[in-house]
C-alpha cells in the first residue's frame, strides 16, 4: 500500500456531470483538491458522437459486466473517462419542473418532495446554464419553471427539414420548442461536457490535483465509525491511500453506491452512510422510448437533436396524470442511445428489407419518449460478492405507454396532411423500450432527506453518519424527472460545492 503524503482540502470522486463541475467550481477558491477519475481522457477521434461508428458492438461499453435482475450479465453502456458520460450525452439541458421539487401524482403513485424547493436550486441552475453554454430560447416550451432571463446563447439553425417538421407539428396544435442544448466552439468535438466545463477549469488551478485511471475501490473510517479517514484507489495495479478534510462521491448513481457499500466496516456493517439501509436502494431512470417516422427525402442521419414537446407533461384530454415529454433524437447514426435500441431498426429493416443501416437512417426521423419515475426500495444497485447487481422494474408503465401511443397519433396526423413533405406515412411507427443496459441517466441511489432513517445524506450532501462525506452526483435524486437530469445534476453539485466551501 503507498500512502500518499498530501492531505488535501478536498478529494471528490469521479469527474462526470457532478465531479467534473464540482471541481471546477473549488478550484477557484484556492483550496488543494484532489480529483479521483477511474478512466482517461477520451481520445478525440472517439468524442465527437457523430463522426463514430455507433453501432459497433463495443462502442462506449467499459468492458464490464453487471448482473441484472433475472441474473444474466450484461454489459452497461456507461462512460468512465475524464468527464463520465456527459462526454456521449446529448447535451440537452433542462430544469426539473416546479412542482417535481413538491411531489406530484403520478398515475400509479406520488413522487416525494425533495424538500429542497424550485427556488432554491433557480440560481444554481442559471449558473450551470452559463457555465455549460446552453443554447436555447425562453418561453416557448408551455411548461417552463420560472427564470429570471432568457438562455446565454441562441439555439444553433436545425436541419432544414427539422424546421418544416416543426412547422407541421404546430399545425397540428402542438407547441415545439427550441432544446436547450450544451456547445462548445469546437468542430471537433461540438458538444459540451463537464471535462470542458469543469476538469478542464480545475486542471488550470496549482492547488488541484487531477489523477487519471485512479479507480477507488473503499474508504477507510476512523476506529469509532464517524469520519473518512482515507480513501483507497488502485492505480497502475497498485493500491494506494488518499486523505482530505472533507471526501465528495461522484462517481455516478451505481458506483457511489457500490463504492459505500464495498466500505463497509464493523460499525457500518451494511456499507458506509447506510444507516437507513437506503444505499444502493431507489435506483431509477427516465422511461424512454424511441419511435420512428419515414422521411420523405434522405438525410445524413448525424445531426443534433432540435426540438421538444411538452404538450403532455402533466397530462392529456381525459388524462388527468403527467405523461412526459417528446424530443426530436436528432440523427440516428449519432445518437448513443439508439445504438442500445436494435430491436427498432431490425423491425424498419423488415419495412424497408433492401437498405443497409446507413440508408436506413437516412430514411428515418427518430423521436424519444420519456416519462418520469417514483422510487421503489426494490429496484436497487447491490454486491453479491464482487459482482454488482442491477434489480430494475420500471413502474408508471402506463403513462408512458399512453405518452407514445398519444405521439404515434399526433405523427400520424402530421403524415395525413398534404402540405406536410418531409414525412411519409407508414403502415406502423417502429419504436424500442430503452433496455437495462442504458444506464447513463441512472439516479437516485444515495437519496438526500432530512431525515435520517429514510435518507443517506441531508439537504447539503452531507452524510448523516460521516463528519466529512459529501455526496454530490445523480444518486441524491429522491425522484426521476419526466426530463433529462443532467442540468439538475449540475445544479445541485454547485449548489453542494458552496455548502462545501462554507463548511471548511
Ligand atoms: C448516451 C447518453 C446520452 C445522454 N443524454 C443526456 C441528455 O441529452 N441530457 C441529460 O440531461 N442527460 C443525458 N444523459 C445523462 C447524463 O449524462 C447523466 O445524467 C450525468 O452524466 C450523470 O452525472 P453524474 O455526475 O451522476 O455521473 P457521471 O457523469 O456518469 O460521472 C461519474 C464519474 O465517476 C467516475 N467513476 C465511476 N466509478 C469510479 C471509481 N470507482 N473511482 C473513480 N471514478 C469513478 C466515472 O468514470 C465518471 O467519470 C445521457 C447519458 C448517456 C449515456
Amino acid at each position: 500500500m503507498i500512502i500518499d503524503d498530501n492531505h488535501y482540502d478536498v478529494i471528490v470522486i469521479g469527474s462526470g456531470a457532478a465531479g467534473g463541475t464540482l471541481a471546477g467550481q473549488l478550484a477557484s477558491s484556492g483550496k488543494t483538491v484532489l480529483l479521483l477519475e477511474r478512466g482517461g481522457a477520451m481520445p478525440l477521434a472517439d468524442q465527437n458522437v457523430a463522426d463514430v461508428d455507433l453501432f459497433r458492438k463495443d462502442r462506449y461499453h467499459p468492458g464490464e459486466q453487471w448482473f441484472g435482475t433475472d441474473g444474466d450479465p450484461f454489459s452497461p453502456q456507461t462512460i468512465y473517462a475524464l468527464g463520465g458520460n456527459t462526454k456521449i450525452w446529448g447535451g440537452v439541458l433542462e430544469r426539473m419542473r416546479e412542482q417535481e421539487f413538491s411531489g406530484v401524482q403520478l398515475q400509479d403513485g406520488t413522487t416525494p418532495s425533495w424538500e429542497i424547493s424550485y427556488a432554491d436550486l433557480a440560481p444554481f441552475y442559471e449558473r450551470a446554464e452559463q457555465l455549460y453554454r446552453v443554447h436555447g430560447v425562453a418561453g416557448v416550451d408551455p411548461t417552463e419553471p420560472p427564470r429570471s432571463g432568457d438562455y446565454p446563447a441562441r439555439p444553433r439553425p436545425v436541419e432544414p427539414f427539422m424546421q418544416e417538421l416543426r412547422v407541421a407539428l404546430e399545425r397540428h396544435g402542438s407547441h415545439p420548442y427550441d432544446l436547450p442544448l450544451s456547445w462548445s466552439e469546437s468542430h471537433l468535438d461540438p458538444t459540451g461536457d463537464a471535462e470542458l466545463f469543469g476538469v478542464d477549469l480545475a486542471r488550470k488551478v496549482a492547488t488541484v490535483t487531477v489523477r487519471e485511471r485512479a479507480k477507488v475501490r473503499r474508504m477507510h473510517v476512523n476506529p469509532s465509525g464517524t469520519e473518512v479517514r482515507a480513501v483507497e484507489v488502485e492505480i497502475d495495479g497498485h493500491a494506494w491511500l488518499f486523505s482530505a478534510h472533507v471526501v465528495v462521491l461522484a462517481a455516478g448513481a451505481v458506483n457511489s453506491a457500490e463504492i459505500l457499500l464495498r466500505s463497509a466496516t464493523d460499525h457500518h456493517a451494511r456499507g458506509l452512510s447506510n444507516g437507513s439501509d437506503q444505499v444502493g436502494r431507489n435506483l431509477m431512470k427516465p422511461q424512454l422510448t424511441s419511435i420512428i417516422q419515414l422521411a420523405a427525402a434522405p438525410n445524413s442521419g448525424r445531426y443534433g437533436r432540435s426540438f421538444g414537446i411538452t404538450d403532455y407533461y402533466w397530462g392529456d384530454q381525459n388524462v388527468g396524470f403527467p405523461l412526459g415529454s417528446i424530443h426530436s433524437g436528432g440523427g440516428v447514426l449519432q445518437d448513443a442511445l439508439f445504438a442500445e435500441s436494435p430491436p427498432v431498426l431490425s423491425l424498419v429493416t423488415k419495412l424497408m428489407p433492401t437498405f443497409g443501416l446507413e440508408q436506413l437512417a437516412s430514411r428515418s426521423v427518430a423521436w424519444w419518449a420519456m416519462s418520469a419515475m417514483r422510487p421503489d426500495p426494490h429496484n436497487r444497485v447491490a454486491l453479491r460478492g464482487n459482482h454488482l447487481e442491477i434489480h430494475f422494474v420500471a413502474n408508471n408503465r402506463e403513462a408512458h405507454d399512453r405518452l407514445v401511443y398519444r405521439w404515434i397519433d399526433t405523427l400520424k396526423q402530421v403524415e395525413a396532411d398534404p402540405l406536410t413533405h418531409v414525412v411519409k406515412p407508414a403502415p406502423t411507427h417502429p419504436r424500442g423500450e430503452a433496455p437495462l443496459t442504458v444506464l447513463g441517466s441512472v439516479c437516485g441511489t444515495c437519496r438526500m432527506g432530512s431525515n435520517p432513517a429514510t435518507s443517506v445524506v441531508d439537504l447539503q450532501g452531507k452524510s448523516h453518519e460521516l463528519a466529512n462525506l459529501y455526496i454530490a452526483d445523480a444518486s441524491l435524486f429522491p425522484s426521476c424527472p419526466g426530463v433529462g437530469i443532467g442540468l439538475t445534476v449540475i445544479a445541485n453539485a454547485l449548489r453542494i460545492g458552496e455548502r462545501i466551501l462554507e463548511a471548511l
